[in-house]
């Protein structure tokens, strides 16, 4: 694993250098899904701090293991039952994808007087299998959410088209980028768009191309080469 966590920062400072970009303006989340509690605290020891989850009960009994500090991401479609056990663990919920969802959020937030920072993500794809609003609706959800005061909209999620053709994966992170500076212009109070979470183990160079600054990369971490 120590190799490949090379492999991909390398990956990402080349990419960086070829499109004039700072690589440490760019965030690794390490998908953790698939993998051990034990793994992840190896991934800690090689300089990985951020981790993604995309299942509650799963992520909760890992994190509860996990015996260093680290940093959790929520990345995976939340349902409204289950936000009260996300609350208290994780740092980000990556995939805030109904105005509903949001909703639940807050009245969590509040009854533990905490407050949470979110990405809304955008179905960029089209495809009927993806969460996310879509591109034509987020900025109304946004103006909805942001209306809730312990939500704090810090910017945009999306996964990638899934398919070969790298026009159309560019194409997604493309439109989810415009819409990152289309709503960062209109200068919304509670809404900071710091935050462009798209690319994974097989898109991520496009998505630096296009702009990201938030990457969730699984497979090229964890597994066995
Ligand atoms: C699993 C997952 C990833 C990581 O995917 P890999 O292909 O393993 O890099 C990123 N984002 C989300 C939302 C995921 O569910």
């Amino acid at each position: 694993m120590k190799d490949s966590i090379l492999t991909v920062k390398q990956r990402i400072a080349e990419c960086c250098e070829k499109t004039n970009r700072d690589a440490n303006e760019i965030q690794l989340v390490a998908v953790s899904k698939t993998v051990s509690a034990a793994l992840v605290e190896q991934a800690i020891e090689n300089g990985i701090s951020l981790f993604g989850e995309n299942r509650v009960l799963d992520a909760v009994a890992k994190i509860e293991s996990v015996n260093k500090e680290a940093t959790w991401h929520f990345i995976g479609h939340l349902q409204t039952n289950k936000v009260h056990k996300v609350i208290p663990l994780f740092d980000m919920i990556q995939s805030v994808d109904s105005v509903r969802l949001a909703e639940k959020i807050q009245i969590e937030c509040k009854k533990c007087n905490k407050s949470m920072n979110i990405l809304v993500q955008v179905n960029t794809s089209g495809e009927s299998s993806k969460y996310g609003f879509a591109p034509e609706e987020t900025i109304q959800a946004v103006e909805r959410i942001r209306a809730l005061p312990s939500v704090h909209i810090r910017g945009l999620m999306t996964i990638g088209a899934l398919t070969e053709d790298e026009n159309k994966i560019r194409a997604c992170f493309r439109l989810l980028r415009d819409l990152f500076e289309e709503i960062k212009t209109l200068d919304l109070p509670n809404v900071r768009m710091d935050f462009l979470s798209m690319g994974m183990s097989d898109d991520y160079p496009i998505a630096i191309e296009e702009g990201a600054n938030m990457l969730r990369i699984g497979r090229a971490l964890f597994s066995k080469q």
